[in-house]
Formats: C-alpha cells, structure tokens, sequence
C-alpha cells in the first residue's frame, strides 16, 4: 500500500511524493491520519532551525484520525476507533522496563525523557496519510469530540501545561504579548477557565482583531502606543498578576518580566533562539517574588486537553482559519511566515 507525504528533503526543500506504508511494531498503531495541524515547529524545521531534526522528515505532529490496524500485542484499541496522538515519546512508549526509565521518566517528568523522541520531529509524523505510533502514544476520542478538533489536543494540552504554572485566579489581570495561533488559544482558555482580565499586545492588525473577537479586554499595538504605560494605568500603579511571552524574542520576554506586579508570574511561552539572553535585576526578583517559569511540551495534560474539548469550553470553530490539502503544506508555512496574512490554525485535511 502507497500513501502521501510532505517529505521536507532540506531547508526550504517539500517534496510532495507516494511512499509505502511504513511497517508496524508489535506495540504500534497504523493511524489513517484525518487532520493534522501546521505549528510553529513545523516553520523551524522547515527552515532548518530546530536542533532535533536529520533530515529527510515527515513533519506533523498534531494530529488525529482512524486506527486501520495494529500490532500482535496492541489489546486495548479496535480496528476504526479515533484516536489523537501525542506526540512526545518517552521511555514508557519506547517499550522500556520501569527499571530502565531514563532518570526523568523515574521521576514522573517524561518530557524531559533523556530517550526522548517525537513523532514528526525525530520520526516521521502527520504530514502524511498514514503514521506508525506506539500505542501508548494514542488517546481515545470522546464521541462528543470531532476528529478535527481533536487534532488540537496537543497545543491546547500544550498551553495547559504552561498556564498551570501561572495559578491563574479571575481577580487577575493577564498580560499577553503576541497574540498568534497559540496566543489566541491561550486567550479563549484563560477566559474559559480563570475568566481574568486579559490584556493583549500585538503589532499584526488582524490578529489584534481575532483577539477582541476571542475574547480579549484590551488590546496595545505596542509599535504606536507605550504597552508599559497603558498596563500600569489599567492596574493602578502596580502591574500585570501574571504575563504570558508568546512570542520568542527577548524583547518581549523582559517586557513580560518587568510590567509583573509584586508577586507576578511570567511564562516564557514562545520559542527563542538558542543564544538569546536577557537581563534582569536581582533585588527586584527577590523583594518583589518575581517567578519566572519556562513550559516545555506536555507532560500529563492530554486527558484534560480532551476533556475541554468534549465540554466545548472553546470554541474551536473560531480558531482554525485554513483547511488545506497535504500537496498545500508549503503554502500553509507561507501563510505562517507572512505577518500580514489572514490566518489563525492551519489544519492539513485529509480525505
Ligand atoms: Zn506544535
Ligand atoms: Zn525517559
């Protein structure tokens, strides 16, 4: 059997072209993917900047579709069930004894798995119409949730990781700074579940837009308006309860950390360069219990990104914009790149 993939050969380099079917472990699932979403990620891989890639590779790891088959020692899943995929591998999906868990999967923190692998990163993933994935890697869709949402279980999971960290409460006063896809997906689930008060920053026109619409209370265009002054005179005097860098720079990251209220936690959420410094003033950090946290993947919090998405506490409609086809996934990476475009989740659609 021959199936579709977007093989990224090089930087800058997609071909779209058929290749078999991969082979399947004991262990191992064959997804019929249906939806896989277009991230960030995708966009450093593509260009050459993540650490983690040999090329070739099949991008793509948010996604979910159909289980077509499965291997000798797979008991727990049925032939068409719906599954989505996280995609973060660690010893216990790479089929280790507990005795031979790496030291963080030992201490119950497998994203930090010194095996790590994952699918559409270091293996090939979701930009193709089939992938083989352990089957502890599977999560059962709830009925109520659609395939296509549920190719969102991984950034939603993703974002929870992050904003547990904040201990957001609804007396606080949120400041986000970049308001992209994952932004704008942090808006609807702070306002779903801590209903703060959100404060966003944003330079793009249309996402300062997508984010009055989902939700947001007050949007700064911080390249004509001064973001530090408009927060201290939103939060008398004090600042933000809790900041949220979406964007990867160290421009915004000290901007996060400085407008912080006594007390104030700030999540570096975005993807900077690995040689990106800031710098910051220690006795400001120790009399004002300034926290800084850092979120990487998501260790435990798919079920709950499932169950958000089975309550309908988001509306997912109003965060995927594209539904392109796999021969598009390059032109969905332009889109991405092009500050100005019209665009919010791209979602890769699968017959
Ligand atoms: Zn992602
Ligand atoms: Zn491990």
């Amino acid at each position: 059997m021959r199936m579709k993939v977007a093989s990224f050969n090089s930087p800058y380099n997609i071909e779209i072209r058929e290749v078999k079917v991969p082979t399947f472990g004991m262990n191992d699932l064959l997804v019929k993917v249906a939806y896989s979403g277009i991230c960030g990620t995708d966009l450093h891989i593509f260009e050459g900047k993540n650490p983690f890639v040999s090329f070739p590779i099949i991008p793509g790891h948010e996604f979910a579709g159909v289980i077509k088959s499965f291997g000798s020692k797979v008991d727990d899943f049925s032939i068409n069930e719906k599954v989505a995929i996280n995609p973060n591998l660690s010893c216990k999906d790479q089929g280790y004894a507990v005795q031979d868990f790496c030291y963080y999967c030992k201490k119950n923190r497998p994203h930090f798995c010194l095996n790590w692998q994952a699918i559409g990163v270091t293996r090939n993933g979701g930009f193709a119409e089939y992938v083989v994935c352990p089957n502890t890697a599977a999560f059962r869709v709830p009925q109520e949730v659609s395939i296509k949402e549920a190719a969102l279980m991984e950034p939603i999971a993703c974002c929870l990781h992050g904003l547990k960290r904040l201990n957001i409460i609804s007396e606080h006063t949120v400041l986000l700074i970049g308001a992209g896809p994952i932004g704008l997906l942090m808006i609807l689930l702070i306002k779903s579940m801590f209903k703060s008060r959100i404060i966003v920053s944003e330079t793009d026109n249309h996402r300062r837009n997508l984010a009055t619409n989902l939700g947001a209370d007050l949007i700064v265009n911080p390249d004509v308006e001064n973001l530090g002054e408009i927060v201290k005179n939103e939060t008398d005097g004090h600042g933000v309860d809790a900041s949220i860098e979406a964007v990867g720079s160290p421009i915004t990251a000290l901007e996060a950390i400085s407008l912080l209220n006594k007390g104030g936690k700030s999540l570096i959420f975005g993807v900077a360069e690995p040689e990106d410094v800031i710098s910051l003033n220690l006795f400001k950090l120790y009399s004002n219990e300034t926290s800084i946290f850092g979120s990487f993947t998501n260790p435990h919090e798919n079920n709950e990104s499932l169950e958000i998405l089975r309550k309908k506490l988001i509306p997912t409609s109003s965060l995927v914009s594209h539904e392109l086809t796999i021969g598009e996934v390059g032109q969905g990476l332009m889109l991405m790149k092009d500050e100005g475009s019209n665009i919010n989740k791209i979602l890769i659609k699968f017959e």
